[in-house]
């Protein structure tokens, strides 16, 4: 099969750490142009814009949306409506709603709709899913913290409404927990801290009862200097089983277990060529809903103003 041409839009940080690699590494995908308000990729044609880009090139027929996510549902809409497979970066969108919404357009135009999380492909997330079918599970742990002025420099879309703040980097370790225990999980409790010049916060402590009892406490810190701790535990009747580097590692009682060899975005991407290849949505919007739950309810702690 020929590979499906694809155009980048947003040409950030993820975008050239992790796309354009996993792209021009995959046979399913070649990438033809990219469209960015100022940024340019050497290699391809370059637009401000996705109608511009669309107008050049009609036979792109699909689009990968690097974008902070307030900008995310304009431009996926546009790209669904024109009939293009479109693959959202986390998180897919700003609301609930605008998620649904987009999944329907897709279903109407039948084209492909992947809402990616792209922490559910790291290496050691298949093998703690098939550890953990079948055993009781007690209590887990997310401990998900690292200094934002290392980790996201300049990004003040962040900071704005509809950028997560420290659940931008959050929402990743909820995906892998639900990804990992497969149904609902209630919000009991929510401390969030907000910087009193910011409108997203920047540390959060949440409480959830899980399926099958699982308690689940969370702590984010985008404040946290030093190495940056990505750790989920989960505490069962077999021992403790604990993910950490965001997935990548995972060890029983401290002992290591066998991970997959696979890479986080060339996983994602193939994963998207399947989908395209039989025209299949793939989007779960449970992890955005959690952290809309902790907006809903959360107790709000004003703090400190963030100086970036
Ligand atoms: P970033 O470095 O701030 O890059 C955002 C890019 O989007 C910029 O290149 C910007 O354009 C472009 N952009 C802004 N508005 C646009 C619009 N209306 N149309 C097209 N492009 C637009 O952000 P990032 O770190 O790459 O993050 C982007 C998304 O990826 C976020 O949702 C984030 O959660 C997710 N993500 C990030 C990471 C990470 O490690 N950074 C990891 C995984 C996922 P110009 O450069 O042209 O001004």
């Amino acid at each position: 099969m020929r590979p499906v041409k694809l155009a980048l839009v947003g040409l950030g940080k993820i975008a050239r750490d992790q796309h354009i690699p996993a792209i021009n590494s995959s046979d399913e995908f070649e990438l033809v142009a990219a469209a960015s308000p100022s940024s340019k990729l050497d290699g391809v044609r370059n637009f401000p814009s996705i109608a511009e880009l669309f107008e050049a090139i009609p036979e792109v027929a699909a689009v990968a949306l690097c974008t902070p996510p307030q900008v995310r549902y304009e431009t996926a809409r546009y790209a669904l409506e024109r009939g293009r497979h479109v693959l959202l970066e986390k998180p897919p969108g700003v609301t609930v709603g605008e998620i649904q919404e987009l999944a329907e357009l897709a279903l109407h135009h039948g084209v492909t709709l992947f809402a990616s999380w792209h922490s559910r492909h790291a290496p050691a997330i298949e093998p703690a899913r098939a550890w953990l079918m079948g055993r009781k599970i007690d209590k887990v742990t997310i401990t998900w913290k690292e200094d934002v002025r290392v980790w996201h420099p300049g990004q003040r879309w962040i900071w704005q409404a509809g950028g997560l703040g420290v659940f931008d980097p959050g929402i990743n370790a909820l995906s892998i927990l639900t990804y990992i225990i497969p149904g609902t999980f209630r919000l009991c409790a929510a401390d969030l801290s907000y910087p009193e010049n910011c409108e997203t916060p920047i540390a959060a402590r949440l409480l959830m009862a899980g399926p099958r009892g699982v308690l689940t406490a969370m702590e984010l810190d985008f404040l946290h200097e030093g190495a940056a701790c990505w750790d989920i535990a989960f505490e069962t009747d077999a021992g403790r089983l604990q993910l950490s580097k965001g997935g990548r590692y995972l060890h029983l009682d401290d002992r290591p277990l066998p991970t997959s060899d696979c890479t986080e975005y060339a996983s994602l991407y193939a994963h998207f060529a399947d989908l395209v290849r039989e025209r299949r949505l793939d989007v779960d919007i449970t992890p955005l809903q959690i952290v809309a739950d902790a907006f809903l309810s959360g107790r709000r702690i004003p703090v400190a103003a963030f100086t970036g």
